[in-house]
């Protein structure tokens, strides 16, 4: 479900960080593109009143620029209206109302059709809370004070953000047969490029729908009887313009496609190779289930290099994303793009693809028989399985003990199933469970 997006704009030292800790209970690290730099995550889910909520924490200011305060908040407020569904205004009751405050106030009241809920930090001690009152003169209508570190109206206010962000109603339903796909991938791998390639002139495009969040748009598309829909769309040809430090706001969309996609185009520039950055988006695509085919872009700028070469080094990196088919393309000519289509609908069929419990029983049964499993002692039994979800293939395997399989053995299995029905281009998952009564 997509979660409508909370952007924290504020001076430096604020309180967004320890606002932001508050809320998500955690900050956990995320890798950054650049080797070896581990950063703090900037955005986290939290829910209130029974809806969840995205929230970014825009900190990250550059000291060593001209006026840098108020260029860089005021670059981060105006992210934040092109991005986010609602802004907290996060002003400071122990510094009182400063002028960069009003500035960034200006710009909201006047550009942003968002949301905007102001609240005014630090408010935890008897003289800070008569500062208050004056953040009424920014004109953005209700002030709430609160204190971030004891956590005093912190409630009332997101019962404000709460009644300020509109219902963004269900999930959008696409009927079953609609293949949901995401392309995904850095900056400048050429996503855009590809979908405009994909929409070109000889497929129908039938008619952008809007997402359930204002600015997410998916476009539906038809390529002979196969339906489609592109997710995202507006975000992959905006996504350009954003830079910086605020490319949070770029994964945390990737995120968002990636969730309520089928299948993911990982996009890769044949360039630069596969980089860490490709890698991380490649394991949410993963940890997330869904179906992935690794696509080689700009292939035309390469030469004097074999295809099942570059393919297999392709591979060899991205190791645990082994079931994904290697592809190659050139948004910039076009070569690769109906065989890339091709493999999507192969994907999408394998990703909901069921096994009958018969088959499944047989072909778990030989993989047993052939490789029995033992663990200090104590063989694995495993008594029936049975695929109790597709998108991904999910299995449930009964057994004697949970405890005793051993990941290796897992992947075993793993590779049993793919052996026997493909599964190309589906992560499978397998959920061992303890059957009660166990043989004597
Ligand atoms: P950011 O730069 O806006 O992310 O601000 P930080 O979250 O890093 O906070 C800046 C400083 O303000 C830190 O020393 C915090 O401990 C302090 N601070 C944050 N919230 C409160 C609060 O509610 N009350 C008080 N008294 N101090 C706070
Ligand atoms: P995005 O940021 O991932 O959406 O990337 P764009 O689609 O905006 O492409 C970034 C740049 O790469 C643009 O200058 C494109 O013209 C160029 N580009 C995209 N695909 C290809 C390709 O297949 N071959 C070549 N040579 N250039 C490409």
């Amino acid at each position: 479900m997509p979660k409508p997006v909370i952007a924290i704009v504020g001076r430096p030292n604020v309180g967004k960080s320890t606002l932001f800790n508050r809320l998500i209970g955690e900050r956990l690290a995320i890798v950054e593109d650049t080797p070896g730099v581990t950063r703090d995550r900037l955005y986290g889910t939290f829910d209130w009143r029974g809806r969840d909520y995205a929230l970014i924490d825009t900190g990250g200011i550059v000291p060593d620029e001209p006026d840098p305060i108020l260029l860089q908040t005021r670059e981060q407020a105006q992210a934040a209206m092109d991005e986010a569904d609602a802004i907290l205004f996060l002003c400071d009751a122990n510094d009182g109302l400063t002028a960069i405050d009003y500035d960034v106030a200006e710009a909201l009241r006047k550009n942003s059709s968002k949301p905007i809920v102001l609240a005014v930090n630090k408010a935890d001690g008897p003289r800070r809370e008569q500062n208050t009152p004056e953040f009424y003169a920014l004109g953005l209508g209700e002030v709430y004070p609160i204190s971030s570190i004891q956590g005093h109206g912190v409630a009332d206010m997101l019962d404000a953000l709460h009644e300020a962000i509109p219902d963004t109603g269900g999930e959008e339903e696409y009927e079953e047969d609609v293949i949901r796909l995401a392309i995904i991938g850095r900056p400048n791998v050429g996503k855009s490029s590809l979908t405009n390639r994909i929409l070109g002139e000889d497929r129908v495009i039938v008619s952008p729908i809007p997402g359930t969040t204002r600015d997410s748009i998916d476009t539906p598309f038809q390529r002979g009887d196969e339906r489609y829909v592109l997710i995202d769309t507006a975000g992959i040809r905006r996504a350009g313009k954003i830079q910086g430090t605020i490319e949070y706001y770029t994964v945390l969309r990737a995120e968002r496609a990636i969730e309520r996609s089928d299948v993911v185009l990982l996009l890769v520039d044949a360039v630069e190779g596969v980089t860490d950055g490709d890698m991380r988006v490649g394991g949410m695509a993963q940890d997330a289930g869904k179906g992935c085919i690794i696509v080689v872009n700009k292939w035309d700028l390469i030469h004097g290099v074999q295809m099942h070469k570059y393919a297999q080094d392709v591979k060899d990196r991205i190791k645990f994303l082994e079931y994904a088919p290697v592809a190659f393309s050139s948004a910039l000519t076009g070569r690769g793009i109906p065989g890339i289509l091709d493999t999507v609908q192969t994907v999408a069929q394998n990703h909901a693809l069921r096994i009958g419990t018969g088959e499944l029983n047989r072909v778990i049964r030989q993989a047993v028989d052939a490789k029995p499993h033992t663990h200090k002692g104590r063989e694995l039994k495993i008594r029936y399985a049975t695929m109790h979800r597709v998108r991904p293939p999910t299995i449930a395997l009964f057994c004697n003990n949970p405890q005793l399989v051993h990941f290796s053995y897992e992947r075993y299995l793993t590779n049993c199933l793919r052996a026997e029905f493909g599964f190309l281009g589906t992560p499978i998952k397998l959920q061992f469970r303890r059957v009660e009564k166990e043989e004597k």
